[in-house]
This record gives C-alpha cells, structure tokens and sequence, in this order.
C-alpha cells in the first residue's frame, strides 16, 4: 500500500461497490434495493457491445425482449454428413445485443445506486470491504464485488473467434434456423466451426470459432468466414460491423483474489462450451436475494460436478483434437432440441447425462477420467 493510498481521505461510503457493469456487474446493480451502492464502468455500452447468446426460457425471452437481436425456435449442427435440427418446444436460442441489455439496465438502477463512468483503481481490500479512487474521487465500501476481466493463460484453451455482421444482396435461405456448429471448414488448426444467426432474411451474423490453445491471425479467420459465404452462394452487401472475442476454457485467476469475485471472474463460464450469460444470470440472482437478507456470499456459478464433467471433455479435445467434431455431433444427436437446450445450459437431467454418457466414444474419455 501506498503512502498516497494510506494518507487517502474517503470522501464518500456506501455499502457496495461493484467493479465492472458489464453482464454480472449491472445485472447485480439493478437488481439492488434498498442499499447505497456504486457502479464502476469506464467504457459506455456501445464501446462495448457485442452479442450474447442464450437458450432462453418463455419468462426469459419476455425479460429480455428490448435487447433481443433475433430469436429461434431451430438450430442446427452440420459436418460434412450429417445435418442435425432441432425444434424446440421450451426454449428458443436467444442472441441479446449487449449495448442494449447493459444500457436498458443502467437506466433501472434503483435510487441509490449510482454508476460512475471511469475505471476503479488504488483499489485496496479490507476484509469484505475496501477503499478506491475512481473518475478522481475516493470511495470506501462495506463490500466489495469485482466482475473485471480475469486474466486467461497464455497457452491455456480458449475459445476465440472474430464475426461479422452483414447484410446480404440476396435472402437468406432458412433463416428461422440459427447455425450453432457449421464443421465444413479448416480443422488443421483445432476445433473450428461457422457460428451464423440471421437476424432477418437478409441481416447475418457468422462468426468462425476456434477452440485451441493458439490464437491465429485475424485474417485467419476472416478467410474462414469469406470461404464459408462463398461455399453457400452468400454474397455481402455490407459489413456493419465486426467482433472478435476470446472466452476461457480453463480455470480463470481473478485480478485480486481478496475481493469477491462475480461473474466471468468467479468461474461463471461453462468451460466447455464458453457459454456464461444463463450461469451469470442464475448467479446474479441468487445474490441479489442474499443480500437482500443481509448474505453477501457469492453462489458458486457453476457445481463442481459439471466443472468436473467439462473438464474431462476439454482434457479429450486437448488429447485428440480429431474427436472434437464427432463428439459435438454425437451430443447433438444424442438429444432432442429440449434436452440439448438443458445440456448446454448446464441443466441437463440425469436422463440427458445417460444419453450423452452412451454416445461418447468411451476409450479416449476413460483415458482421461482415469488421469484426472
Ligand atoms: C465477445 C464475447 C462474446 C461472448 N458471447 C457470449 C454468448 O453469446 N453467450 C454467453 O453465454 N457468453 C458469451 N460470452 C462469455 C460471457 O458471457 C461474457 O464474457 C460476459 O461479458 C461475462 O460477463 P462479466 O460481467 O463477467 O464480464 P464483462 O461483461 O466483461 O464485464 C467486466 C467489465 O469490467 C470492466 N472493467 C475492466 N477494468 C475495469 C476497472 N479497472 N474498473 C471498473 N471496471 C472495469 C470492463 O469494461 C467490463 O465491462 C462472450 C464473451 C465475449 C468476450
């Protein structure tokens, strides 16, 4: 600590402090009542938009209805045999545009809870609380909630892609399907497959996605994307946008690990399949109620069993990165479109587990259960 930081005044004290409102931390700042609590986002939505996709349930989809870029009832996955669609009866794959979830939330935030544009820093942790600067002001807090970014391991597995969203000269053909897995591309370099939602008849978004332990070139992937519009007669009108992202794989090291961590920094992603937003929103939730009743310990996001499971799949990909196609496909044939919803949500039933269990090619996953 420094003499600057031990000589600080705080000029003002509130009961919580959350540091990021990015999905865990503005979920978690809306729902707060009755309480004094502090926001801290140096970067305005729209710097920082993307989309976020969930399989959303019926009390779901009206929740997040405002910031709803397209929804689907059919997904599909595709290798060069088999074509798998599922029809869902509970849930519909949901892409949320995130500028429009964060800032529909900050405008909900309850008397008392304020954000603050800037970043947190001098951040110093005292028990469950601590002191701070921000936007030039000095802060203390009863407790502290940290959701910014936790660092990822350099040669760890990830989850990285770049996408565009475009829109099309001529329609889509099926665009009430979104297409979570499209394997028909370049798998020299790792598990790789086209992720494509459109949005309407003539609005994609295609992202290719690589699960490996190297990063590649932007252009890398942008080959993949153009490859991929021209194998299915997709021509671009224009380019709206791009994104590029990397998602965890394996275990995360927050960025101070005496502050209680939220979110994609407590674990909250699924390690297998770099989805967050449903395990985020579960926890959030849970936490908002505790600290309601004055508990404000943060749930776990994910159970050690499911942890556990992915981590024995990620030790497979990593081993032979060959069955990362064939083991996809198999889940997804293993179940139907309800099943496969819950599966990935990490809800799955002890009858979705059975199905998935028997169509896993049993050598290579009992190699790694035994080495775990
Ligand atoms: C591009 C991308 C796309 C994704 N898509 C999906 C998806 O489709 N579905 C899904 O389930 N998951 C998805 N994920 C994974 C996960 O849902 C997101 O990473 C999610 O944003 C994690 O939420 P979070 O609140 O933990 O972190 P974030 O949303 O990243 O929020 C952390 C915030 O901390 C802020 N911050 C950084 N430094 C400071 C500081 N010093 N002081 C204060 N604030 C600071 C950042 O600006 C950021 O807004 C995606 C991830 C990425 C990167």
């Amino acid at each position: 600590m420094s003499t600057a930081n031990n000589a600080r005044q705080a000029s003002q004290q509130v009961d919580i402090a959350i540091f990021g409102g990015g999905s865990a931390g503005i979920t978690l700042a809306r729902k707060l009542k009755n309480v004094s609590a502090l926001v801290i986002e140096p970067r305005t939505p729209a710097e920082r938009d993307c989309s976020w996709a969930l399989w959303a349930d019926s009390a779901q989809q009206q929740e997040f209805c405002a910031a709803t870029k397209g929804s689907w009832q059919q997904w599909r996955l595709i290798d060069h045999s088999t074509e798998i669609i599922h029809s869902s009866n509970q849930y519909r794959y949901t892409s949320l545009s995130a500028a429009d979830y964060i800032s529909s939330s900050e405008g909900e935030l309850a008397d008392g809870v304020v954000l603050i544009r800037a970043a947190a820093e001098d951040i110093v942790s005292t028990g469950s609380g601590g002191t701070f600067a921000a936007a030039g002001q000095n802060y203390s807090a009863a407790q502290l909630f940290d959701s910014r970014p936790p660092k990822i391991g350099d040669n760890s597995l990830r989850q990285h892609f770049l996408g565009w969203e475009i829109r099309t000269r001529s329609p889509i053909q099926n665009p009430q399907i979104a297409t979570l897995m499209d394997f028909r591309v370049d798998q020299s370099r790792g598990l790789h497959f086209i992720y494509a939602l459109p949005f309407c008849e003539n609005r994609l978004l295609i992202e290719s996605t690589m699960i490996s332990t190297s990063l590649e070139d932007k252009d890398w992937y942008r080959r993949a994307i153009q490859q991929w519009l021209e194998q299915q007669n997709i021509e671009i009108d224009e380019t709206l946008g791009e994104e590029a992202g990397v998602i965890p794989m394996q275990a995360v090291t927050p960025v101070d690990s005496n502050i209680a961590c939220i979110g994609a920094a407590s674990g909250a992603v699924r390690l297998s399949s770099g989805y967050a937003f449903s395990a985020i929103q579960a926890q959030i939730a849970k936490l908002a109620q505790g600290i309601s009743h004055g508990n404000y310990l943060v749930p776990a996001p994910i159970s050690p069993g499911l942890i556990g499971m992915d981590k024995i799949f990620n030790r497979v990909l990593v081993a032979q990165p060959e069955l990362g196609v064939p083991v996809m496909m198999a889940t997804a044939r293993a179940l139907d479109a309800d099943g496969f919803a819950r599966f990935m949500l990490g809800s799955g039933t002890l009858l979705d587990w059975a199905k998935v269990i028997l169509a896993m090619p049993k050598i290579p996953f009992l190699k790694q259960v035994l080495q775990s």
